[in-house]
């Protein structure tokens, strides 16, 4: 009976552990690097410590069109026709198309990589320069 009593009284106190405040926002986000809260609209970049708060999905497709094109590049120094594409599997034309264009292909790859990232860090610069000047 006593014991029993007891264990409600703590469920109680649990209950009311977190202030109300706490619970009236619970979607308050704040900074990773200096916790301050973040407003509404700042979706890339935090207004207090200019740190990157979202990497645009430009950036990330730039890395992997990079890693791509480097991948590619590591082929044709290795040899394109070492690496299995004359083995029948791909028709000769193909082949011989993609082997006459693989620099291009290999340049135009990481061309696209690099410029997504370029426009990626574009729009953070831009964001970072919004916020300093609001
Ligand atoms: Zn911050």
């Amino acid at each position: 009976m006593v014991i029993r009593g007891s264990l409600r009284g703590r469920k109680n106190i649990d209950a009311n552990y977190f202030p109300a405040s706490f619970l009236s926002r619970p979607m308050a986000r704040r900074c990773p690097e200096c916790y301050a809260e973040l407003p509404e609209d700042a979706v890339w970049v935090c207004p207090t410590c200019h740190y990157t708060l979202r990497t645009p999905p430009a950036a990330k497709a730039g890395i992997v069109f990079m890693v791509l094109g480097l991948a590619l590049l590591g082929a044709f120094v290795y040899g394109p026709d070492r690496i299995g594409l004359t083995s029948g599997l791909v028709p000769t034309d193909l082949v011989n198309v993609t082997i006459a264009n693989f620099p291009l292909l290999v340049l135009g790859t990481f061309g696209i990589g690099a410029f997504l990232a370029a426009a990626a860090a574009l729009k953070i610069r831009s964001e970072q320069a919004r916020v300093v000047a609001a």
